[in-house]
């Protein structure tokens, strides 16, 4: 029998989760952000729940690729931009939508037109309104514009940027609102679409922005953007990956007696341990506290001492009838239906949703369901 971990994908969460984005966003089209292989959940796994999505958004010109070889003739958008003069080839082939935050980039367009009459790119201005990553500054920005707006490999353009604080309050004030009264500015004097939400920004500011196209990620896999905030619950957002394994031991352990390497977690009193076929190797947080939550047969429970490469130990000791081949959900939901948010094993891991989705590991199978 195979090692009982497994990761399971759920479809209809997905499709759920888009739907979600839509109804907040109705004005705009919604595109799916599936970079990092869909935070994770594999982008060909995913993609029958993404196909009403108006767009997709990823990084890497091989998805990209991927996206396209199932059958997807939409638009797909390069976020991060082309890293190279030949990109331009592959984005005239597949017909790829990009960034362009620099100016090198103009050169390189400059210089493919050349070479390609025929090639029409529809590209993302990308403006730098004050999170200090990708972007032409407010003062480099309208001038960029311009060079573009005169070539004529440019086919459509579209403002955008992206908001550092979307999910809460930066300085006493709203996130937003630093960079979009910045953005709004620069942009009024070249009427063209834009685009600047992300999920955190679609759920929370709807009503205060505009953004003709919104790039929803992380709520599309069932975490929440300004989770402790808010949880996937208030946001009405489903798990779409749950990581489940099985208890495969179980230890009874006196007062005194320790628990794994380092012997980190000591019982004061008698105690039922279960170690669970789950540890590192599989993308499971090393780092994950003591307490961190885990479901044992759909029951919340916690997980005691050091996370190893390939085990890990939770408490049964209030669950006499979790033995060998109980349940484990480490995310998600449980079989019978219970749901431990990844945001709550996030936190108790000194991490965020997002990490953990996109660090599961190969060894561990997928199923979808
Ligand atoms: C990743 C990314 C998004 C999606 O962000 P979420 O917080 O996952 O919704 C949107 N825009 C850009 C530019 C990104 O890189």
């Amino acid at each position: 029998m195979p090692r009982p971990i497994q990761a399971f994908i759920h479809l209809d969460a997905l499709a759920h989760n888009l739907q979600v984005a839509k109804n907040n966003a109705i004005a705009s089209q919604v595109y799916a952000v599936v970079k990092a292989n869909a935070y994770g959940h594999g982008i060909e796994r995913v993609y029958d729940a993404f196909k009403q999505a108006d767009g997709f958004a990823l990084l890497d010109i091989a998805e990209a690729e991927r996206l396209r070889a199932l059958g997807w003739q939409g638009d797909i958008l390069l976020l991060e931009g082309i890293f190279s003069l030949q990109d331009l080839a592959d984005c005239h082939r597949l017909n790829l939508s990009f960034t362009l935050h620099s100016a090198h980039q103009i050169e390189w367009l400059q210089q493919f037109q050349h070479s390609h009459s025929d090639a029409q790119f529809n590209i993302f201005v990308k403006m730098n309104s004050g999170m200090n990553r990708l972007g032409f500054s407010p003062e480099d920005y309208q001038n960029a514009w311009q060079q573009l707006s005169r070539l004529s490999c440019v086919h459509t353009m579209t403002h955008m940027m992206h908001f550092s604080d979307a999910d809460g309050m930066r300085f006493g004030e709203l996130g937003i609102q630093y960079q979009y009264e910045l953005f709004q500015q620069i942009i009024q004097q070249f009427p063209a679409p834009v685009t600047v939400s992300n999920s955190a920004a679609i759920l929370r500011h709807s009503v205060d922005l505009h953004s003709d196209i919104v790039r929803s990620g992380i709520m599309l896999y069932g975490s929440s953007p300004d989770y402790p905030s808010h949880r996937i619950q208030d946001w009405n957002l489903l798990p779409s990956m749950s990581l489940r394994s099985e208890i495969i031991a179980v230890q009874n352990l006196s007062e005194g007696h320790s628990v794994g390497y380092g012997s980190r977690f000591v019982a004061d009193r008698p105690m039922r341990i279960g170690v669970v076929a789950c540890g590192y190797a599989d993308g499971y947080q090393r780092l994950s506290a003591t307490g961190t939550p885990v479901l044992v047969n759909g029951q919340r429970t916690q997980l005691v001492g050091r996370v190893s490469m390939d085990m890990l130990t939770v408490d049964l000791t209030d669950m006499p009838q979790a033995d060998v081949g109980a349940e484990v959900v480490l995310w998600g939901n449980s079989s019978c239906g219970a749901v431990l948010s990844i945001d709550d094993v996030a936190q108790a891991s000194g991490t965020v949703g997002y990490e953990l989705m996109c660090g599961v590991t190969q060894r561990v199978p997928f199923v979808i369901q």
